[in-house]
């Protein structure tokens, strides 16, 4: 559909020979929920499939055009430089998805790129987007990594991958000011009548159906980053053209978790600014979504005065939006009872974080310790923190308002994609053992559901790791 509805924005392309494609992971539920059979994934003729050797009859992969600004500079035109969309699949529950091929070769949209992935890097985007799947986080979702037998030229020489990605689809905010760009209101129209039809459908019943596009795109990117900071992730790349329409996490490059609770945190090494700090999230989405209403300006109203007052009144959702889907998602990680007054919880919620700053705090082990402490054994948390007497001073407040432990344990989870973790699996992977990758998985696949023999995968990462830097 994208490329019939949108030529403008699809070149017909295919994949580049893989020498010898090796599946090393399949997401088998994954292809169940796309009605694809994981034994036939499995085959030769599948494994050709997900690397897009066969093409599947009456599919036309395209490369995808967008722009895009990268790091607050404006590039005109990026696209997809080494990734294909194969086509859609309807899913078990009637919705379609993009098929999404991720280190498929060259493309027109390449400039110096080799169109190529390595191994690691595509098995860390499985890894951690499951992983954010089985923490309740829109994002896009991995089918599929095989290794192509290619050899990729980075710092050193590194084994060649594909990744077999899934998406609600891959319109981006880049999307949208590649098509205003090209100055065909036309072409704009239509990429928004696409995206409302695929994604926001109470749009089309508005009186401004290009606004309510505009306002929806607000509302799922506010909920979307609220999640990400609640459980302390940092894209570390949220530039237009990594920031969807749809409201799912996409482009697992340079991120991670917060070990120390720290909101200064930048871990890639790219981000010598600190543009996408884990506290700058919130704003970065806010100035993505400027860019976006920018872009649809001319559908917003033939007055242009007009249409600008209407996004900076849209726009101005964002950070009530935001505001409050932190908030009731901070209330939840503390347990606090419904109800309870505004004030009291942004104090508690206050007064918490900067204990957590001062003591450098791991953050996923002390909230899901505040769980046990919910119940009484206030010991595994305390010994976390810097300061005991502030500590005990704010537990004794918070253990006032009675919190719901249970509803503590669903929302604080015990595994997360650890940092070490993920470069420990990915090492091994890369030397040929797989074995790590899949037990990581299997620990990440039930996040909030603590079990026996798990504990190296809940504890923070060693002292000795030193800090954490990130490549793309
Ligand atoms: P990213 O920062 O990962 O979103 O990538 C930005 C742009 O660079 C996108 O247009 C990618 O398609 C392109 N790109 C990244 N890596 C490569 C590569 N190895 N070869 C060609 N294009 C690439
Ligand atoms: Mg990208
Ligand atoms: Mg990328």
């Amino acid at each position: 559909r994208f490329a019939r509805d949108l030529p403008e924005l699809a070149v017909r392309w295919r994949a580049e020979e893989t020498p010898d494609p090796r599946l090393l992971v399949l997401n088998e539920s994954l292809a169940e929920e796309l009605g694809l059979e994981p034994a036939a994934l499995r085959s030769a003729e599948g494994v050709r499939l997900l690397v897009g050797a066969a093409v599947p009859a009456g599919a036309t992969p395209v490369a995808q055009a967008y722009a895009g600004h990268q790091f607050g500079g404006y590039v005109p035109r990026l696209g997809d430089g080494r990734a294909l969309l194969l086509g859609e699949l309807v899913d078990a529950a009637g919705r379609p998805r993009d098929l999404h091929l991720k280190g498929a070769g060259r493309t027109p949209f390449a400039r110096g790129g080799d169109g190529l992935a390595a191994v690691g890097p595509m098995l860390r985007e499985y890894v951690v987007s499951e992983g954010m799947h089985a923490l309740g986080i829109p994002t896009t979702r991995s089918l599929a990594v095989v290794a192509t037998g290619r050899e990729v030229y980075r710092e050193t020489v590194l084994p060649g991958a594909v990744l077999a990605r899934v998406a609600a689809s891959h319109l981006r905010v880049g999307s949208f000011q590649y098509a205003r760009a090209t100055g065909d209101v036309d072409l704009l129209r239509r990429l928004a009548d696409h995206a409302i039809d695929r994604h926001h459908p109470g749009a089309a019943r508005a009186g401004n159906r290009y606004l309510a596009l505009f306002e929806a795109v607000v509302a799922v990117q506010a909920s979307l980053v609220a999640s990400w900071m609640l459980v302390g992730f940092v894209h570390g790349v949220m530039n237009t053209d990594n920031m969807t329409i749809s409201g799912e996490t996409i482009d697992y490059g340079p991120c991670a978790f917060l070990d120390a609770f720290d909101p200064a945190t930048v871990y890639s090494s790219i981000d010598t600014g600190g543009r996408y700090a884990y506290r700058n999230q919130p704003l970065a989405a806010e100035w993505n979504l400027a860019r976006l209403a920018e872009a649809l300006l001319p559908l917003l109203d033939d007055d242009q005065d007009r249409a600008v007052a209407l996004a900076v009144e849209a726009l101005g959702a964002f950070r009530p939006r935001y505001g409050a889907a932190w908030s009731a998602g901070m209330r939840t990680k503390l347990g606090l009872p419904d109800g309870l007054d505004d004030a009291v919880a942004s104090a508690l919620v206050d007064d918490l974080l900067a204990l957590l700053e001062e003591g450098r705090v791991d953050h996923t082990s002390f909230f899901r310790a505040l769980g046990a402490a919910a119940r009484g054994d206030a010991e595994p948390a305390r010994r976390m923190v810097l300061d005991l007497a502030a500590f005990d001073a704010w537990a004794q407040r918070w253990r006032a308002l009675e919190p719901d432990a249970a509803a503590m344990d669903r929302a604080n989870p015990v595994y997360i994609p650890r940092n070490h973790l993920v470069e420990e699996a990915l090492d091994a992977a890369t030397a040929g053992d797989l074995g790590p990758v899949e037990r990581l998985l299997e620990a990440l696949s039930r996040p909030y559901d603590e079990r026996p023999g798990l504990a190296r995968y809940a504890a923070p990462a060693p002292d000795e790791t030193g800090p954490y830097r990130t490549f793309c």
